[in-house]
């Protein structure tokens, strides 16, 4: 099994998964993101496979485009 380079970095921001249904994105293809303002204040950013997980996800927060 081919191990991908050192990029653990916990508690940073996973954009090689989709953030809707986990599936594995290339990183070098496009790929729709998303930010959710928590109720802190704070901004999340997730990344999708495609628009379709991207507007599951967001309907699930609630975000206004
Ligand atoms: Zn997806």
């Amino acid at each position: 099994m081919a191990k991908r380079g050192a990029r653990d970095t916990p508690g940073d921001v996973e954009f090689d998964r989709c953030a809707n249904c986990g599936s594995e994105l290339g990183m070098d293809e496009w790929q729709p993101v998303s930010t959710v303002e928590g109720e802190d204040g704070v901004l999340s950013f997730y990344a999708f496979c495609d628009d379709a997980c991207r507007d599951a996800h967001a309907r699930d927060f609630d975000v206004e485009e």
